[in-house]
C-alpha cells in the first residue's frame, strides 16, 4: 500500500464509526457531478460539485475523493440462494441428473460431502456480494422433510450477523415440493413463525401435480401470516401461463398486489402473442412481478411485459452450487447478461436493464426510501464508470460501497485519480 492509500485508508476507516461522509465528486446517473453528504445512515444532501476547494463544505466530514465516478444506489440481488453455494469452500465438479427430484437428491449428497457449514458459505458469498456493491437480497432457503428448518436456522444467523452491511430477506422455499412432501406445509408455517420473510412456491403443476392444492398452502399461509409470496415456476408453455393467471386471481383475491412475484416463468417466452399479452394484462393488473436472471432459453419477453405494467426484477439465482457451476454475484455482470439475452443495445434500454439490478428489484423487495435523493437511505455503490450503460455494458470496479451511511467495501485509493 502507498502513502497516498494509506493516508485514504486511515480517512476511510473513520468514516467506519458514524461520523459524516461526503463523497466529493460523482456522477449522478442523470450526468451531473455533484457532493454526496451522509449523515446518520441517510443521504443528507446533493449539491453541485465544488471543484478544487481542497475542503470538505461540511466541516466535520470525511471527504472521500471519486473524481466523477458514478454513483449508484447499492446494487440489489432480487433472488439467490445463499444455503445452496459452494462458495467459501473447495470447487465442486458439477454432476449430471435428469429431473429436478434426482438433482435434490444429489444436492443433498453433494452439501454433506462438501464439508463446509450451511453459515460459513453463505458467509462467504454475502461478503463477496457486498464487496460488488449489492446492499439487499432476497435468498430462498430450502425447507424439506430431511432438512427440515436447519437451512433457515443458519440463514437466520447470517442475516443477523451482516445486518450494518448487507439486508437480507428470506423466502421459506420447498425445494421438495409442498403437496408432495410430507410434513412441508407445517415446517412452512413454523418458518414464517420464526421469521421468514416470505413464503415460497415451486412449480405448482410440474412438481406437485396439484395446481390448486399448492397455490392453497401457500397463499393460505401468506394470508395467515401477512407474508409475500415468491414462487419459482419453471413449467412451461400454457401449463406454465395457466398457473400465472391463477397466481395473479389470488393476488387480487386477498389484496396482495405488489407483495407477490413469480420467479423465472420461462413460460412467458414459450407462448404465442395472444396468450402473453393475456397473460401479462393479468399479471400488470394484479401487481404480480416477475423474476429474470436472463436465462439463455426461454427468457420472459422484457419489453412486452413493461407495455403491459408488469414489473420486472433480477436476480443472480444460483451462484455455484449444485445446480450450475457459474455465477460471480455480481449483479451488473447480471444486468449485462440479461441485456445479452434480451438484445437491449440502446443507452436508454442499457439504462432500463439497470433498473431490474436497482430500483425494480428495491420496490418488489419493498425496500422503503431507496434512492438518490436527501432523506434517502445511505446505501450506495461508486461504480469505475461515467455513466449507468457503460456500468452495465462493462461490468466495472466497483470502488466504494456504503451501507447505511459507513464504508463496508472496496477502498484502496479508492478514485485512483480517476479511477486507476
Ligand atoms: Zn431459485
Amino acid at each position: 500500500m502507498t502513502d497516498k492509500e494509506l493516508r485514504m485508508r486511515q480517512s476511510v476507516d473513520s468514516s467506519r464509526t458514524s461520523t459524516p461522509v461526503e463523497l466529493v465528486n460523482v456522477t449522478l446517473p442523470d450526468g451531473r457531478r455533484v457532493d454526496v453528504l451522509l449523515r446518520d445512515g441517510r443521504i443528507a444532501s446533493i449539491d453541485e460539485h465544488r471543484p478544487d476547494t481542497g475542503k470538505s463544505a461540511h466541516g466535520e466530514a470525511t471527504s472521500i475523493q471519486l473524481d466523477g465516478a458514478l454513483l449508484l444506489p447499492a446494487l440489489v440481488d432480487g433472488h439467490c440462494h445463499l444455503d445452496k453455494t459452494f462458495f467459501g469452500a473447495p470447487w465442486q465438479p458439477h454432476r449430471a441428473a435428469g429431473s429436478i427430484r434426482q438433482r435434490t437428491v444429489e444436492e443433498r449428497a453433494l452439501r454433506n460431502e462438501v464439508g463446509v457449514s450451511v453459515a460459513q458459505r453463505a458467509t462467504a458469498l454475502a461478503n463477496r456480494m457486498v464487496s460488488l456493491g449489492t446492499g439487499h437480497i432476497r435468498s430462498h432457503v430450502d425447507i424439506d422433510p430431511v432438512g427440515k428448518l436447519d437451512g433457515l436456522h443458519a440463514l437466520f444467523e447470517v442475516r443477523d450477523a451482516f445486518r450494518d452491511r448487507l439486508g437480507i430477506q428470506l423466502v421459506a422455499f420447498p425445494q421438495s415440493g409442498i403437496v408432495t412432501a410430507k410434513g412441508v406445509a407445517d415446517l412452512l408455517d413454523a418458518a414464517l413463525s420464526e421469521g421468514a420473510d416470505l413464503i415460497g412456491g415451486l412449480d405448482p403443476a410440474g412438481f406437485d401435480g396439484d395446481v390448486d392444492g399448492q397455490l392453497d398452502i401457500v397463499f393460505g399461509l401468506a394470508d395467515r401470516h401477512g407474508s409475500g409470496i415468491d414462487i419459482h415456476l419453471h413449467d412451461g408453455g400454457e401449463v406454465g401461463t395457466q398457473q400465472l393467471r391463477a397466481i395473479a386471481e389470488r393476488t387480487k383475491a386477498l389484496g396482495l398486489s405488489g407483495r407477490v412475484a413469480v420467479s423465472h416463468a420461462y413460460a412467458l417466452g414459450q407462448i404465442d402473442e395472444h396468450e402473453l399479452a393475456r397473460t401479462a394484462a393479468a399479471l400488470g393488473a394484479a401487481g404480480v412481478a416477475i423474476m429474470t436472471n436472463g436465462p439463455s432459453r426461454s427468457m420472459p419477453p422484457l419489453r412486452a411485459l413493461r407495455e403491459h405494467g408488469v414489473r420486472v426484477f433480477a436476480g443472480s439465482d444460483n451462484i455455484r452450487d449444485a445446480w450450475w457451476p457459474y455465477g460471480t454475484a455480481d449483479m451488473l455482470e447480471r444486468a449485462t447478461i440479461i441485456g445479452l439475452q434480451a438484445e437491449l443495445m440502446s443507452d436508454d434500454d442499457l439504462k432500463y436493464a439497470s433498473s431490474l439490478i436497482t430500483d425494480s428489484a428495491a420496490e418488489v423487495l419493498g425496500i422503503t426510501d431507496y434512492g438518490l435523493h436527501p432523506g434517502c437511505r445511505a446505501d450506495l455503490v461508486v461504480i469505475a464508470a461515467g455513466s449507468v450503460p457503460e456500468a452495465v455494458a462493462a461490468h466495472p470496479e466497483r470502488l466504494l460501497v456504503v451501507h447505511d451511511g459507513r464504508v463496508v467495501g472496496p477502498v484502496p485509493g479508492v478514485g485512483r485519480a480517476r479511477w486507476g
